[in-house]
């Protein structure tokens, strides 16, 4: 590299401004096809499972407590996801998708990584059965 082109590189970035962002002090909207945390609508869930046989990472477990009374409880293991998105193309019904805007998932305590989705009488009984 010639000096003169150099020297002119050296002046444009000290006098440019900043391209770092002082996070988390300043937070830039998500773009909308990231893939975040794992949102699950049973509204249309069969408990067929799929999603959980599909999972290369092993990070779903669909429980079934009474397919007839459509009672399911979703168990997602944040640590164990990639964020492949398999799931929510495996879902024939539509019940699954990554959400855009819930991606800062870091957390010192370990029991954040281990999400129960369901209605609340069907989480606190696949709690009781698995103490
Ligand atoms: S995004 Fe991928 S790794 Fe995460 S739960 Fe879905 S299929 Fe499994
Ligand atoms: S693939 Fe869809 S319908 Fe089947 S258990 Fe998973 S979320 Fe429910």
């Amino acid at each position: 590299m010639k000096i003169g082109a150099m020297l002119s590189d050296v002046t444009y970035s000290l006098f440019r401004k900043p391209i770092t962002q002082q996070y988390p002090k300043t937070r830039q909207e998500a773009p909308a096809r990231l893939r975040g945390y794992l949102e699950w609508n049973p509204e249309k869930c069969t408990g067929c499972g799929i999603c959980a046989m599909d999972c290369p990472a092993n990070a779903i477990e669909m429980i079934v407590i009474d397919k007839k009374e459509k009672q399911f409880v979703l168990r997602y293991h944040v640590d164990r996801c990639i964020f492949c998105a398999q799931c929510v193309h495996s879902c024939m019904h539509g019940c699954l998708k990554m959400r855009f805007d819930v991606w800062e998932l870091a957390t010192l305590d370990k029991e954040h990584f281990t999400a129960l989705f369901g209605d609340e009488d069907d989480i606190e009984q696949v709690l009781a059965e698995s103490a």
